[in-house]
């Protein structure tokens, strides 16, 4: 597991490891939270968990007369003002929980904020090497095949 890795080589966060109470995972957290025993992994269980208390609030609310009120006005005004077109977003919504995370175990490591299309430039650019190490590789054997054809 590269956290227990990471643990061995930083044994100072130790003590920002935490472990999600909804599926049990373990996971670094801001030292902030360090000791929470309440926290959700970032891994959707803790935006899944928020949006179902969400909903309920929500449902809760309309149901009183005065939410009912307020809902019916602002469907009417959903109906009359066309919806803003949403701006295009550089990372797919699936991958945003988990590049967060990523955004705060490089913060802790590096011990310093980073920001999430700082952890998208790395990604990329780990992708970029990765890519050409494959592609040497290949020309290496492509070659080897020309000198000696099987
Ligand atoms: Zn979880």
């Amino acid at each position: 597991m590269v956290l227990r890795s990471v643990l061995r080589i930083k044994p100072w966060l130790r003590k920002c490891l935490a472990r999600c109470r909804h599926c049990g995972i373990f996971f670094l957290t801001d030292p902030r939270n360090a000791g929470r025993q309440d926290l959700g992994c970032p891994f959707g269980c803790s935006r899944a968990h928020r949006q179902r208390q969400s909903t309920q609030r929500s449902i809760a609310y309309y149901r009183e007369p005065e939410g009912k009120i307020k809902k019916q006005a602002l469907n009417a005004r959903r109906c009359n003002r066309p919806q803003p077109a949403a701006s295009p977003s550089p990372v797919p919504p699936g991958l945003r929980p988990f590049l967060q995370y990523v955004c705060v175990m490089v913060g802790l490591i590096e011990g310093r904020p980073v920001r999430l299309w700082e952890v998208i430039g790395m990604l990329e650019r780990t992708q970029r090497q990765h890519r050409m190490v494959r592609t040497r590789r290949i020309d290496q054997s492509m070659a080897r095949l020309n000198e000696q054809p099987p």
